[in-house]
């Protein structure tokens, strides 16, 4: 008998952090994950707005940078730890 493959959640993309302060996520169990991680001509709308509501959202973008993130986070949108996109 094989087990269904479940979609990683968001917070399992959180690949370095094991603060508990994640479990807070307001992006946590989101199942857009590509809203994410924008094409440079797609606008992250979707996702800026999950963030604004977010309880960790500056410790969120200071953790992009610290590790080198790609993707949004903290309501920005970051190449490599480089905010890109404000
Ligand atoms: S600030 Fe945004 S990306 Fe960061 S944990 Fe919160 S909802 Fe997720």
């Amino acid at each position: 008998m094989t087990q269904a493959v479940q979609d990683p959640t968001l917070i399992d993309l959180f690949p370095l952090s094991d603060a508990k302060d994640w479990q807070a996520a307001a992006c946590r169990g989101d199942p857009n994950h590509d809203a994410w991680f924008p094409y440079p001509s797609q606008d992250f709308a979707y996702a800026r707005e999950i963030c604004s509501g977010c309880p960790i959202r500056r410790a969120c973008g200071d953790f992009a940078t610290r590790t080198g993130q790609t993707g949004v986070w903290g309501g920005h949108e970051y190449d490599r730890g480089r905010l890109i996109r404000e």
